[in-house]
């Protein structure tokens, strides 16, 4: 008898119901009762992953520490489990079948002709099951992307139901996330669309064990019952998640609603006492009664979809609460500032961060708010691309070198401050070869980046193409702009502080993606500090 469970999210009815955060919360309540348990994202698309993809496609990209590109669903599993994921977290259609392609070019299956049955399921059944066998979990939890119904999810789907009869009910449930929309001019709320969806799974020889239903309104008893009935599944299994104001609630709404005992009933798992979630209060309580409000402006060209920087924006919130403070996090389109109207629009804030990015749209408009935030001593992060920017506007307007750039806006550059990395010059291929994952970082005492981290030996984790040349330090350094942080091993710049000033840091990492609940990023508190003073 398997000792794992295996847990299955799918959704129905339409899209962003939030299967990530019930998982993710569900993990979290199940972590909290003293299991150990893992997650992980299988997405229907055929990229090999979202690296390739832009932020407008599919929000942001989510880097683990093992240098995997994914899904930003990850983002919420680590932030809410406060443990690190990896590559075997987030699985696409492209990466099942490139595995099988290459299984078949080798001659694995000589003989037999490659199907979606058999061949493409059982890739599908080994990749949730690795998760399971090669660390001692005892929950796995795969959230299935896409909805019910869809063209592209009927391989998992089919996975899913021949999982379910290999390893028997009490070791694999499905939980299926529906929207229970209220109508207005009815006055009412409506399952039907529920059941619709149920019937989908049922077509596809699946019973729902689980029904998490999404809605405005508190479903009662009766509605509870009725989609009991039409749903075959008893009423302790029909779930309300209701919209609330931060999905950081949504954990305590389901230990209300008993996710957790319902699921650990049908996997024949104890109980045990009520988890106290203490941490997890405290910071939800904290969240909600903020004593003060500051403004902080999001300088980005993906800023239209809000899940495109939504790693930056959870470390704000986790940051905020440190403080005791609601940010109130003003996006703004880095291709709308000038120089003329940058004062007007960056004149409220009390910090400025500028954003990852690639490519050189937008560019001068964040080479203009760094400015308007060095000049001002307005408290400046910059991450990435918003650290080349800064070392390019610091080139410009400190050092005078007039048209100093990036090699990746303007190779032809007579000053490449920011230059393309040795090892990068031979990569022609675009997936997957950027650097990648966590790298070990020094940081210099006595200096901003210090008083953040408290610690000389640092890890982030990153995604570029492009750095620092080197070449150029010693002019940075001598005006006031210093490397307070350098890879050992490359001697690579990762962080640059000007001293001179407030609070002004550029970093070359992402410290977004280690940002959690439990632990937030020591750079995110103090940059959301310098903006309070
Ligand atoms: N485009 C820049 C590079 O490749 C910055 C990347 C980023 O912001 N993630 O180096």
């Amino acid at each position: 008898m398997p000792s794992k469970k295996y847990i299955f999210v799918t959704g129905g009815v339409t899209s962003s119901l939030g299967k990530g955060i019930i998982s993710a919360s569900l993990a979290k309540l199940l972590q909290a009762r003293g299991y150990s348990v893992t997650l992980q994202k299988l997405d229907p698309y055929i990229n090999i992953d979202p690296g390739t993809l832009n932020p407008y496609e599919h929000g942001e990209c989510f880097v683990t520490e093992d240098g995997a590109e994914t899904d930003l669903d990850l983002g919420h599993y680590e932030r809410f489990l406060n443990i690190p994921t990896s590559q075997d977290n987030n699985v696409t259609t492209g990466r099942i079948y490139l595995s099988v392609i290459n299984k078949e070019r080798r001659g694995d299956y000589l003989g037999k002709t490659v199907q979606i049955i058999p061949h493409i399921t059982d890739e599908i059944k080994r990749r949730i099951k690795i998760l399971g066998t090669k660390n001692k979990f005892d929950f796995v939890i795969t959230e299935i992307g896409g909805t019910v119904g869809d063209i592209e999810s009927l391989p998992y789907i089919e996975a899913i139901r021949q999982l379910k009869w290999e390893l028997g009910p009490t070791n694999c449930l499905v939980i299926h996330l529906t929207l229970v929309p209220f109508l207005s001019a009815a006055r009412e709320l409506k399952t039907k669309p529920t059941q619709h969806s149920v019937k989908l799974l049922l077509e596809n020889g699946i019973q729902p064990d689980i029904l998490v239903l999404r809605t405005e309104k508190h479903l009662n008893q009766e509605i509870r019952g009725k989609v009991a009935l039409f749903c075959n599944v008893d009423i302790s299994s029909v779930i309300e998640s209701i919209d609330v104001s931060s999905i950081y609630e949504v954990p305590l709404l389901m230990l209300k609603e008993q996710l957790d005992i319902t699921v650990l009933r049908k996997t024949a798992m104890t109980v045990g006492e009520t988890p106290q979630l203490t941490g997890w209060n405290d910071f939800v309580q904290k969240l909600k009664n903020p004593k003060i409000t500051v403004d902080i402006a999001l300088v980005g060209k993906y800023v239209e979809l809000q899940d495109s920087y939504k790693s930056i924006m959870e470390s704000i919130v986790h940051a905020g609460v440190v403080n005791n403070c609601r940010v109130k996090l003003h996006s703004i389109h880095s291709e709308r500032i000038t120089e003329l109207n940058v004062t007007e629009l960056l004149s409220k804030m009390k910090g400025v961060l500028v954003a990852p990015g690639f490519g050189d749209r937008g560019i001068d408009g964040k080479i203009f708010a760094v400015k308007y935030a060095r000049e001002n001593n307005i408290p400046f992060f910059g991450i990435c691309l918003g650290l080349q920017c800064a070392v390019i506007e610091f080139a410009r307007n400190v050092l005078g070198l007039n048209s100093a750039h990036s090699t990746e806006m303007d190779h032809k550059t007579p000053h490449p401050v920011i230059d393309l990395m040795e090892e990068q010059k031979r990569i022609t291929d675009k997936g997957g070869t950027m650097r990648l994952g966590a790298y070990l970082c020094k940081v210099k005492e006595g200096t901003l980046t210090y008083e953040a981290y408290k610690s000389t030996e640092i890890m982030e984790r990153h995604r570029h193409r492009y750095e620092f040349n080197n070449y150029y330090l010693p002019a940075f350094e001598k005006a006031g702009m210093i490397s307070t942080g350098i890879n050992p091993d490359t001697n690579l710049v990762e962080i640059m502080e000007f001293r001179n000033h407030k609070w002004f840091i550029g970093v070359q990492f992402h410290p977004e993606y280690r940002s959690t609940v439990l632990n937030p990023h020591p750079l995110f508190i103090n940059f959301v500090k310098a903006t309070i003073n």
